[in-house]
């Protein structure tokens, strides 16, 4: 054993995270420690779902940590001792994550062999390039068929009027009673598509190929008629970044070096980035949060490059980026880290409160 300083403890501390996983299964911890820390898997909060109120299933942890093998012993181990049942996946309430650590999770896929009725789904629809939200309520899970579904339309709810920036806000969706999308007079929509409908009145036929599951797949949320609207605990602009990343997975070109360009010269295509301003209820402006960050890379050589790029999060949602590089006529990483500060500035509007984070000390000590 050693004696460590109280200040040396501190900064070997590591922080971000509710009810450390050494501290619920200490014996097996040790055993399970080189897997764990290959993720960074340090707290339960960062197993659970969107919500913070239930743990993931092996298949979604699988999915968002890139595990390999099959359900783990430290896993099995670890639902009874903190769910109220190990079917449900529900958190005890003392093991419920607030929302601050809540990890920023992507949406499961959907498995299109497995029979779906009644699915909370996003769906990009290419053709008007357009996130459309609903339900998927039947679907042909025959290998020997072409897979589609059958999902009936919701809409963001239009009266939802909160101050905040739209985009950032989180989603409540209504039935559409009826747009151009809707394709119900030539489906055949039989009377149990109907039933499972739940009110909602536009139909339309979709592939697989661009529909992630808004939630997790096996909690079912309580779906009457007369319910008129539903939220979910995720924003707009979350779900539709994932979903356009994810339909255009297909379409992404390798990126080849231009050699006719110099490294130095900024992409003219760069699009004007975008800052969001956050309104809270008595119309003042919410304080802006900004990661920053500089490169230098290939130094001392003809490929010498300068880098910057920032993020605006709010809470722990990333709300929008930006990356670009700089000439390299003084290449410095302190001229880049710095950069990217100043260029979150110059897109502010004047006296505006933001709080920075950046590894730079030498930007810290200059600011
Ligand atoms: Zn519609």
């Amino acid at each position: 054993m050693f004696d460590l300083s109280p200040t040396l403890l501190d900064l070997l501390s590591i922080k971000g995270g509710t009810h450390a996983l050494c501290d619920i299964f200490p014996q097996l911890h040790a055993r399970f420690a080189t897997q764990l820390l290959d993720k960074r898997l340090f707290y339960l909060s960062q197993l659970v779902d969107h919500d913070g109120i239930y743990i993931q299933s092996w298949d979604e942890l699988r999915l968002n940590y890139k595990f390999h093998h099959r359900i783990p012993l430290w896993y099995k181990t670890l639902l009874p001792q903190v769910c109220e049942h190990v079917a449900s996946r529900q958190l005890l309430t003392r093991y419920h994550c607030p929302e601050t650590f809540l990890p920023n999770l992507p949406l499961p896929l959907v498995n299109p062999h497995t029979k779906w009725r009644g699915l909370w789904s996003t769906y990009w629809h290419s053709s008007s390039s357009r996130t459309l939200y609903g339900r998927i309520i039947f679907n042909s899970s025959s290998k020997t068929q072409d897979l589609y579904a059958i999902f009936t339309h919701w809409i963001p709810d239009p009266s939802d009027d909160s101050l905040i920036t739209p985009q950032s806000r989180s989603l409540r969706l209504i039935r559409c009673s009826g747009c151009s999308l809707n394709q119900s007079s030539s489906l055949k929509i039989s009377n149990a598509w109907r039933t499972r409908a739940k009110g909602a009145s536009c139909y339309l036929k979709i592939d697989f190929y661009n529909v992630l599951a808004l939630e997790t797949c096996t909690k079912k949320r309580f779906l009457t008629e007369t319910v008129q609207s539903v939220d979910f605990k995720i924003s707009t602009h979350y779900l539709e970044s994932q979903l356009r990343l994810f339909a255009q997975r297909l379409h992404i070109n390798p990126v080849f070096d231009n050699d006719e360009l110099p490294p130095s010269s900024p992409s003219p295509q760069t699009p004007e980035p975008l800052v969001y301003h956050l309104q809270q209820n008595n119309n003042v402006l919410e304080d802006y949060q900004f990661y920053t960050d500089g490169s230098l890379t290939n130094l001392c050589s003809p490929d010498v490059k300068m880098d910057f790029g920032w993020v605006q999060v709010v809470e722990d949602l990333i709300l929008t980026s930006h990356s670009a590089s700089i000439p390299c006529f003084h290449p410095s990483a302190s001229r880049a880290e710095i950069s990217a500060i100043a260029h979150v500035i110059s897109n502010l509007p004047d006296n505006s409160t933001i709080e920075l984070y950046t590894d730079s000390l030498s930007s810290i000590n200059t600011l």
